[in-house]
């Protein structure tokens, strides 16, 4: 009998056996870095001369490995396969589909620290972070290998006499996933199963600056028994791998995880009919976050501060639920600001290898020169209270920036800036405090730290946001516990790790027979 879900439990460090494994998973990554990885399409490894080179973002003379980059031509190859794999997995028990997500959990189990290292080293997390990471993986393995195993036969319907009447899910067809850099395991992984296991066979295009993990998820999957075509492996150009496949017309539907502009983009192309295409393409896009914790004056102050720096900059705030605005109400706007200061210039960051830091690296230099842009922006705009400097010399590394006294309408205060930067802003009130949360185009995650029972349920239904957080930070969010997702430009709020997500991969069909 299958277990209940539970979540992964997240691995204490101060147990100098669990540092020394840490330690010892670093050396093996290191072990293999600079190694080359194919493109699996159909069960074929495919080589090509083009490459995607992922580098350390905290070491850039590090190469963390090289893998094969898919052009159109391999791109349609990939679409075949899966089109004629679907034909055979749409048909595959779904105790049999679940079993290899159980299996893979368990393989991924055993390599823990081995993945975690990896995301050190690949995308530049703490330890602390790349195992939350690698823990959320495992997570979307168990929990919707479980969902699976509870929709397969269907829910029961009302039959008259003499009739029998059916409804069930069944899959959808071939889907492309994209999956975003910053959660490049978890999301990667995540996404990807939640199609497959549903029935669907499917193309895994990864984010170009994290492709490593994937093609380690690929080769798990391969060996939990996955069958040959059900996943294929195309990393590539976004505008030319991912276009195409969001355009083909086989493609039945696009999971979609990354920044508000790709996803508006393959929002408007998915829904072009393409010549032989006979349905309308279905889409989910979770996007960005311009996330806020709101600070009452009824409010336990520490717990305030401590939120909104560990929410701010953990991951140097490459998080899409990541707090980038700290509204406060104006009693306690400068105690709680002057405690954030506090706390976040006694923070250390550097290479994550080294567990003493707090926090590495941001991802590329692309985000290094935006974030530094926006840190110019934030001192015209509001007072910068603490870090504002950079250094790329050897990694991209930013400090914890905090900007004071912005206007609600800042630049700052409205735009994902997706890096260790947090905007402060005054509220005369708790109802104006709401107000401002409210008032940019995402609605991704918020938190309220409030003793006020009565602001409590005022933000419970006015907080527009898929993830709302009640005396906590507004970032970490459980599989199976807190199913996540945003509203508006924070994409479709499929609420990954929740009941219903499995739901949005398949479509639902009724059978009525007479007696
Ligand atoms: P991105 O949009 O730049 O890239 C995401 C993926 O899309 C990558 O694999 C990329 O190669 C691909 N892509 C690029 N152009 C494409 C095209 N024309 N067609 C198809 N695919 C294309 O995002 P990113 O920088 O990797 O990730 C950061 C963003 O993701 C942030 O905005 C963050 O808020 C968001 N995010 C959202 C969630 C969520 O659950 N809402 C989770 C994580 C990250």
């Amino acid at each position: 009998m299958v277990q209940p879900y539970k979540h992964e439990p997240f691995t204490d460090f101060s147990i100098e056996e669990n540092r020394q494994a840490y330690l010892k998973a670093l050396e093996t990554v290191e072990g293999y870095l600079g190694q080359d990885y194919d493109l699996v399409i159909g069960g074929e490894k495919i080589t090509t001369e083009d490459k995607i080179v992922s580098y350390n973002p905290a070491n850039t003379a590090q190469v963390i490995g090289r893998v094969s980059k898919a052009n159109k031509d391999l791109a349609e190859k990939a679409m075949q396969a899966a089109v004629e794999a679907f034909k055979t997995w749409k048909k595959t028990k779904p105790e049999v589909r679940a079993d290899v997500l159980f299996k893979a959990a368990t393989m991924i189990r055993r390599r823990k620290d081995e993945f975690s290292a990896l995301l050190t080293k690949e995308a530049g997390k703490s330890w602390r972070e790349a195992d939350v990471e690698v823990a959320e993986g495992i997570d979307f393995l168990e929990y919707y290998g479980r969902q699976m195993l509870s929709l397969k036969n269907g829910v029961p319907v009302n039959s008259r006499p003499d009739e029998y009447n059916r409804y069930d899910y069944i899959p959808l067809g071939v889907g492309i996933i994209i999956s975003p850099w910053n959660f490049p395991f978890a999301i990667m992984a995540g996404t990807t199963v939640a199609a497959i296991v549903s029935g669907n066979t499917v193309l895994l295009k990864p984010a170009s600056t994290t492709p490593i993990v994937a093609a380690k998820f690929v080769e798990v999957m391969e060996v939990a028994g996955l069958p040959k075509g059900v996943l294929n492996f195309v990393p590539g150009n976004g505008s030319e791998v991912g276009d195409y496949l969001v355009d083909h017309k086989d493609t039945r539907f696009v999971s979609f995880t990354g920044s508000r502009e790709v996803g508006l983009r393959i929002f408007e192309r998915s829904s072009k009919l393409n010549e032989g295409q006979i349905w309308m393409k279905r889409l989910i896009a979770e996007m960005g976050g311009k996330d806020t914790i709101v600070v009452d004056s009824e409010a336990d102050l520490e717990l305030a501060a401590q939120s909104i720096m560990a929410s701010s900059f953990g991951f140097s705030g490459q998080k899409c639920s990541a707090c980038s605005r700290a509204v406060i109400v104006e009693d306690v706007y400068d105690q709680v600001l002057n405690r954030v200061v506090e706390l976040t210039n006694q923070l250390t960051i550097g290479d994550p290898v080294d567990n003493s830091n707090y926090t590495g690296p941001v991802i590329d230099n692309n985000a290094f020169n935006k974030i530094m842009e926006y840190i110019e922006i934030g001192k015209q705009e509001g007072k910068l209270m603490a870090g504002g400097e950079g250094d790329n010399s050897k990694g991209y590394f930013i400090k914890p920036t905090i900007i004071a006294d912005l206007d609600p309408k800042a630049r700052i205060m409205q735009e994902e800036i997706f890096g260790p930067v947090v905007g402060f802003t005054k509220a005369k009130d708790f109802d104006e405090a709401i107000e401002i949360a409210n008032n940019t185009e995402y609605g991704l995650t918020g938190a309220v730290i409030t003793t006020n029972r009565a602001h409590m349920e005022q933000a419970r239904e006015d907080f527009h946001v898929g993830n709302l957080y009640f005396n906590r930070g507004c970032t970490g969010a459980i599989v199976g516990y807190q199913p996540f997702g945003g509203f508006n430009m924070s994409g479709t709020d499929s609420k990954a790790g929740g009941p219903d997500y499995l739901l949005l991969h398949m479509q639902a069909k009724t059978t009525s027979e007479m007696y």
